[in-house]
């Protein structure tokens, strides 16, 4: 029986990777509020994208629904969350109407948007919002002022074809998850045609998703294969892949967990690129350094560009509740 040799393998370990300060406060907003109220606790929309912390959830007793009228009238007292990417106004106030009882779990660096948005709107100006169309994040900003106030600009084409009632009283704001070296495309390309265009107070793009981007576009070069742990529908994972490419990366792609991955198609590869969204759980991204070292000879390298100390803190109502880490 003669053992064969692994092959050699660097994985580049990309730092800061995964979780966000807002997508750990909506996760324990749903932990807290279980423990306060009980199961079962209802959250609207995917409280974070990603399938593993769902799950985690449901089987604490989480209940996820799309829309408020799936809440039954017998669990009417018991609370709904909002998700981190925020809601239209229309939802807080559906709640109120239907008497139940909500936590927001709105990430503070979304609302900071929202009030962006709204100042714009108190000036006076036409609301252009840089976004994905569809996003859950861009329908809560769009829902935060009428209907017809605010213009969706989601690529470059839309930028440069874009014609506004009044080109001088513009005011933008972005989502938060965007590639910021794209968006910075559609900025000067919308700034171009509209010289008085108003920037917001401060950056959408929030820090998680600028700290991220930046350092997969350091680690990327050279990288034979560059893998981004998060969800199909996670906007800053997907920007996370597109930014690896850019950046010098042979290849790269999207996974969600390790057996997901099929070992046929990895092909040689000598680098490997590592690094996770900000929905994606730390499990996950050990569970895939795990199924490449079964495989190869694997040396991790660490690639941290800056550190984060972002904590926000959650809603009033949880903050005596203890937080029992299992
Ligand atoms: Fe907040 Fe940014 Fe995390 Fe979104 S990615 S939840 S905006 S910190």
């Amino acid at each position: 029986n003669i053992a064969v040799a692994k092959p050699p393998l660097t994985i580049r370990l990309c730092g800061p990777r995964g979780f966000c300060a807002g997508v750990d406060r909506a996760i324990q907003i749903v932990v807290l509020a279980l423990k306060a109220y009980g199961a079962p606790v209802y959250v609207r929309h995917e409280i974070v994208h990603n399938r593993y912390v769902v799950e985690g959830l449901e089987a604490k007793g989480a209940v996820f629904v799309e829309e408020l009228d799936e809440i039954p009238e017998q669990h009417r007292q018991q609370p709904v969350v909002f998700s981190a990417h925020g809601v239209p106004k229309s939802v807080p106030a559906d709640a109120t109407a239907r008497n139940l009882f909500y936590l927001d779990a709105t990430c503070p660096l979304v609302s900071k948007v929202h009030k962006q948005a709204m100042r714009h709107q108190r000036l006076g100006r036409h609301v252009v919002l840089i976004g994905h169309a569809g996003h859950p994040e861009v329908i809560g900003t769009m829902g935060q002022l009428p209907e017809g106030t605010v213009s969706l600009i989601d690529t470059i084409e839309d930028a440069e074809t874009y014609i506004p009632e009044d080109p001088d009283n513009l005011g933008y704001v972005t989502q938060t998850t965007l590639s910021v070296d794209d968006t910075a495309g559609v900025i000067s390309k919308l700034q171009e045609r509209f010289p008085n265009l108003h920037a917001p107070a401060a950056d959408s793009i929030c820090y998680a998703t600028t700290n991220r981007q930046e350092a997969v576009k350091q680690a990327a070069p050279g990288c034979d294969l560059f893998i981004v742990v998060g969800a199909p529908n996670s906007s800053n994972s997907k920007r996370l892949v597109e930014v690896a490419l850019k950046a010098g990366a042979a290849r790269s792609m999207l996974v969600q967990r390790a057996s997901e991955i099929d070992w046929e198609t990895i092909g040689e590869i000598r680098t490997l690129g590592l690094s996770a969204g900000a929905s994606a759980p730390e499990v996950i991204v050990n569970e895939i350094i795990e199924s490449f070292r079964a495989r190869y000879d694997a040396a991790v390298e660490l690639a941290d560009t800056v550190e984060e100390n972002e904590h926000f803190l959650v809603n009033r109502e949880l903050r005596n509740i203890e937080l029992t880490h299992e």
